[in-house]
């Protein structure tokens, strides 16, 4: 299949999902019971970590790292349970982007008014190869509902990703880092900026880690990360 047809396809397929949110009323994407993407009782089965917590030790702290690093202080919304999985794998693998609304609504809920207030929101960025065949990246859908809800700056051309890397799935925290070490770049746009980087899944923070270098390498104030989830490595 050439890449043309492939990319078509999936906007396709993305296109009659659209329709048949519009049509049908909504499957729960947890227990697929027709309800709200998150049914009700899945919802119930949410586990609410609303933590601060040290990215380079995972201790809790109060809204700062412990230890040395580019990041300074990492939260998180909910633990990586219940109807969470699933729901990010609807949202990144099963091309159901609507799920980003209800997931963001969470990691708004899970936002503590004492946590810092950065300047600007970015999305861990994909690889431009791997945004074309996905055709979305799941976290600019998530920062993008954040930054609406806020009323905050969404950067979406300060950040990139400049080398294709292999999945993170399967790989333990130091292959994890060698993986995307170097993998981001970022322009004179973050430069003095008080940033907020949004992702879906906090695993040994690897990504976070290299993408917070990058900001801090070009300049940013400071650099803070917000996921929906927790999890721990498997
Ligand atoms: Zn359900
Ligand atoms: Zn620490």
């Amino acid at each position: 299949m050439t890449q043309l047809t492939s990319s078509w396809n999936k906007r396709a397929k993305l296109f009659f999902q659209t329709l048949s949110d519009l049509a049908f009323p909504p499957v729960c994407v947890a227990c697929q019971k027709p309800d709200f993407l998150i049914c009700k009782n899945c919802y119930k089965d949410i586990l609410w970590l609303q933590e601060s917590f040290c990215p380079y030790c995972f201790q809790e702290s109060s809204n700062s790292s412990c230890c040395d690093g580019s990041l300074m202080g990492m939260f998180t919304a909910v633990a990586y349970v219940g109807p969470i999985p699933k729901a990010i794998h609807h949202l990144k693998y099963e091309g159901h982007f609507a799920v980003a609304k209800p997931l963001a609504e969470i990691m708004v809920e899970g936002w503590q008014p004492s946590w810092p207030e950065p300047d600007s929101i970015i999305p861990i960025p994909l690889h431009q190869s791997r945004q074309k065949k996905r055709s979305y990246n799941q976290s600019e859908l998530l920062a993008k509902e954040i930054a609406e809800h806020w009323g905050r700056e969404i950067l979406l051309d300060g950040l990139f990703r400049i080398i294709e890397t292999s999945p993170q799935v399967g790989l333990n925290a130091n292959e994890r880092l060698s993986n995307v070490n170097n993998a981001f770049w970022a322009n004179e746009k973050i430069k003095n900026k008080s940033i907020l980087l949004i992702d879906d899944v906090f695993t040994t923070g690897a990504t976070m880690h290299a993408a917070a270098n990058a900001l801090m390498l070009g300049g940013a104030k400071e650099v803070y990360g917000f996921t929906l989830a927790k999890a721990n490595l498997t």
